[in-house]
């Protein structure tokens, strides 16, 4: 096992690295911006190094930075959490050269699923189901408005390097598609520094299931069950659950079956998710594989007993997997809220502020992922995430009723966040029924606002 591993991250995922490094006794070294001095993860690691100033693309996005940490510090390992530089390939290679062990994929396979387009060509070569769409990018609009027309409307324009719902547009009219294409284009360029686009079928109203995979370097792969994520907003994820109330067992074997196809044919190692579209009549595509730790990840923890990011470290280190695919049941259910420092009232816009107070839920079968601690001024410059609220009961319906509880007993004063919307949509009857998917917040955003400023009002 390692000795000391630098986390390159922030925010609540680098307090979940360092303990999983706290109990495998292994050190940790937590890296910060001058924004962050005071952050949670730079108080719990055992040592912590500045990186430079609050933009990330000078501290946490910064390599250079990043590896004279780890070596000045005397590391043999990096994690790199999720978003910043978890998916970035030149990274890994650099850790690589540096002696450092990435903890996670090397740079090969990160290239390889981070071009989207790329990845499903690989998938539908080794006979995952994949959206019908374009053969690799599409050029042009002129070349996109022609495979529309075969494809059948509506599609969805793709960045190859998407990422968090970013530069993607839906696409009904053919009216439409040239302004679109362009829009979506100048949107990836300006997120993530490259404009390759491609086409993919829009699958209407889909559940977005995604399946924990984890990979050993002496060849076996399980997977974890699925997630359902299909509580979004803006292509964003808000709620996750695990099991999903559309998969039947024999749809959960297959599709299963299908994430350890897909992870062998891209020669996969360490933890990834592959994530899919179910359509209506239970048909699933392939659309993406996350090649990192995943935010959603405590749901299929709690459901599998297992810690993925102890996991993580075992495969980089070079051990195999602790469970074999037989060993790996699936026990009652669990749900994710993502708290966010934002406004629902106002169109999900980040809001941080200053802590004011703060009451955390606790009791039997709860979990609480955070950065905040009382008094914490949340950081302008990050990720609006501040909390997960993580809960596990026998059934679903236990499980929503322990989530409510939690709600409830949630308070952070100081700014608007997502827990209150949450906690409305626990309370939807299609969502307790189960019956949502990926178009249900679109759907009933209207509804549950006014449920929303009602309940301010009342307060
Ligand atoms: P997950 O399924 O883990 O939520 P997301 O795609 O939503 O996956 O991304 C996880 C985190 O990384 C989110 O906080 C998101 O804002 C961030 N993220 C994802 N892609 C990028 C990117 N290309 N650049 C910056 N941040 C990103
Ligand atoms: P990102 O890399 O930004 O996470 P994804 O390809 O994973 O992008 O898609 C994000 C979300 O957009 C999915 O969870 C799903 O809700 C929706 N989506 C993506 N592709 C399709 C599709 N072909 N049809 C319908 N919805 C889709
Ligand atoms: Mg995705």
């Amino acid at each position: 096992m390692f000795k000391r591993v630098l986390i390159a991250n922030r925010g609540e995922i680098a307090v979940r690295v360092i303990r999983a490094c706290q109990e495998l006794g292994v050190e940790s070294v937590a890296v910060h911006s001058t924004a962050d001095a005071d952050a949670l993860h730079v108080q719990l690691a055992t040592r912590a190094v500045c990186v430079g100033p609050a933009k990330a693309a000078d501290s946490y996005l910064s390599p250079i930075s990043l590896l004279t940490a780890a070596v000045e510090s005397g590391c043999d390992a990096v994690h790199p959490g999720y978003g910043f530089l978890s998916e970035n390939a030149e990274f890994a290679d650099l850790c690589a050269k540096s002696g450092l062990s990435f903890i996670g994929p090397s740079g090969d396979i990160i290239r390889q699923m981070g071009n989207k387009a790329a990845a499903r060509a690989l998938m539908q070569e080794h006979g995952v189901p994949v959206v019908p769409g374009s053969d690799g990018p599409v050029p042009d609009s002129t070349a996109a408005a022609k495979l529309a027309e075969t494809i059948g409307y509506p599609v969805l324009i793709k960045a190859s390097a998407g990422g968090g719902g970013r530069g993607m547009r839906r696409v009904d009219d053919p009216a439409d598609l040239e302004r679109l294409f362009d829009e979506a284009r100048a949107e990836a360029v300006a997120c993530f520094g490259d404009g390759e686009l491609y086409l993919e079928k829009l699958i209407l109203n889909p559940r977005h299931i995604e399946f924990q995979i984890l990979a050993d370097t002496q060849g076996n792969v399980v997977h974890l069950g699925e997630r359902d994520c299909s509580i979004q907003r803006k292509n964003q994820k808000l709620m996750e659950e695990s099991p999903s109330k559309a998969l039947t067992p024999e749809l959960r074997a297959e599709m299963g079956k299908a994430a350890v196809a897909a992870a062998k044919a891209a020669g996969y190692v360490n933890a990834g998710t592959i994530e899919f579209v179910v359509d209506r009549e239970g048909h699933f595509y392939f659309i993406e594989m996350n090649t990192r730790i995943q935010v959603e990840h405590p749901v299929t923890e709690m459901v599998t007993g297992l810690d993925l990011v102890k996991e993580q470290l075992r495969i980089a280190a070079g051990l195999p997997l602790s469970v074999q695919q037989e060993d790996i049941t699936l026990t009652g259910h669990a749900i994710e809220c993502r708290i966010n420092a934002e406004d629902p009232t106002r169109g999900f816009c980040p809001c941080p502020g200053k802590t004011e107070f703060l009451h955390l839920p606790g009791g039997p079968g709860v979990r609480v992922d955070t950065l905040l601690y009382n008094g914490y001024s949340v950081s302008p410059y990050y990720d609006s995430l501040v909390a997960k609220v993580i809960v596990h009961a026998p059934t679903r319906l236990e499980a929503i009723r322990r989530m409510r509880r939690c709600l409830a007993e949630l308070v952070i004063d100081g700014y608007p966040t997502t827990a209150d919307f949450c906690h409305l949509i626990l309370h939807h009857p299609d969502f307790v029924r189960g019956q949502y998917d990926t178009g249900f917040l679109a759907q009933n955003q209207e509804e549950l606002l006014r449920w929303e400023c009602q309940s301010l009002s009342d307060q």
